[in-house]
Formats: C-alpha cells, structure tokens, sequence
C-alpha cells in the first residue's frame, strides 16, 4: 500500500505521518516512511538544489523539472523495492504537491505538470492520499512558530498560498476515489483520529 499526505505549509503532515506510522506497525503492519522532495539519496541532493537558496533561484519550469527528476529516483530506489517487499509505504508530499506548487501556485498549469507525472510515473498512483487542509494564515502561523532548522523555500506572498490551498482542494475534488480531504484546524489528536478515520474506511487495515 502507498499512501501520501499532503497539505500546505503548517498543515501538519510529518506529525500525522509519525503517528499514523505509529498506529499501523501496532498493528503489525510492516511500515516505511519517506518524503519529497528527497527519500533517496540521488533525490536528497537535488532536495538541496530546491531547497536552498532563495525561493526564485529557479525558473517555474526547471523547478518542476527537478522535483519530478527527484520523484522518479525516489520510486526506483525507495518506493517500488519496499512496496515490492510487501511494505506499506508512507509518504510525505507527492505528485500533487507539484500539481499544487509549481501547476497551480506558480501557474504552470494542470496540462504541464500532468503530462511530466505521465513521463516519469509510468502511471503509478498512491492507493490513498491524504489532504490535510487549514486555513493558509493558521497554517503560516503554526509553520512560523516551529522550531528552527528545517529547511524549506518558502514564499511570502499570501495570493500564491491560497491558490495552494484551492488546488489541493481542487485535485481531491477530481479524484474522489484517492483523495480524501482532512480538516487539520484542530489538535493534533484530532487530526490524528480524522486521519485514522479515513484509512481504516478506505483501506483494510
Ligand atoms: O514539506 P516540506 O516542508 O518538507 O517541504 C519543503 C519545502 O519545499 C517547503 O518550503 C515547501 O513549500 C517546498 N515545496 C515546493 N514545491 C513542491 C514541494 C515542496 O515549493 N512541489
Ligand atoms: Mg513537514
């Protein structure tokens, strides 16, 4: 099983993703967590191209480019051995993360990140995706309140984080199946039991 969380800056999906991980190997389940950009090694170093400097080093393109080079290396090297394996495989951002960033936050547009996601997934798709949506002014409160040291390139501007907001919500409404929205303003023991409430009725766990 391949599952991804996804939401927007501050939603709270590493700490969902630790306890969901927590709640599945209780379980029994044998359970792998990774992330994006990043979770291979190949993908890791481009993680640090992306990542640092400032947020307009690259252009919408070559952006977009890079976090799908890094995908493609994540699937080869850590996705598909360990779901071959038999694992379930957690992940931290996905593909609709570019959707969501560079199609619609950055306006490149559905049609070019679509057909770049054809080229380098071969048509493979998480079995569940979880959207973790908040508000954008809560979620760059909480994002700003985390401790320090994370490495991130975030942008300042309001309109560009709200068109993130709309595009996941936008990208679930086109794949219902996949997709389930969450609603992450509350504690994260909430969250948590809205996360759980959503695997245990999609998935058989
Ligand atoms: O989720 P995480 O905080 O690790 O993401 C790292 C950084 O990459 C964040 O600043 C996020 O906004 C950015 N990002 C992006 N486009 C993507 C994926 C992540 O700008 N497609
Ligand atoms: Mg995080």
């Amino acid at each position: 099983r391949f599952i991804t969380l996804e939401g927007g800056e501050g939603a709270g999906k590493t700490t969902q993703i630790r306890r969901l991980t927590e709640r599945l190997r209780a379980r029994g389940l044998p359970v792998v967590t990774t992330r994006e950009p990043g979770g291979s090694q190949g993908a890791e170093e481009i993680r640090a191209l992306l990542v640092s400097g400032d947020p307009g080093r690259w252009g919408a393109v070559t952006e977009a480019l890079l976090h799908t080079a890094a995908r493609r290396d994540h699937l080869e090297r850590t996705v598909w051995p360990a779901l071959e394996a038999g694992q379930w495989v957690l992940c931290d951002r996905f593909f609709d993360s570019t959707m969501a960033y560079q199609g619609y936050g950055l306006g490149l547009g559905r049609e070019r990140i679509a057909a770049l996601q054809a080229l380098a997934l071969d048509g493979f798709r998480p079995d569940l995706t979880l959207i973790l949506d908040l508000d954008v002014r809560s979620g760059l409160r909480r994002a700003a309140a985390r401790a320090g040291g994370e490495d991130r390139y975030e942008r300042m501007d309001i309109g560009f984080h709200e068109r993130l907001r709309d595009g996941f919500r936008d990208i679930a409404a086109r794949e219902p199946e996949r997709c389930a929205v969450i609603d992450a303003d509350a504690d994260a023991d909430t969250v948590q039991a809205r996360v759980w409430d959503a695997v245990a009725t999609r998935l058989p766990v």
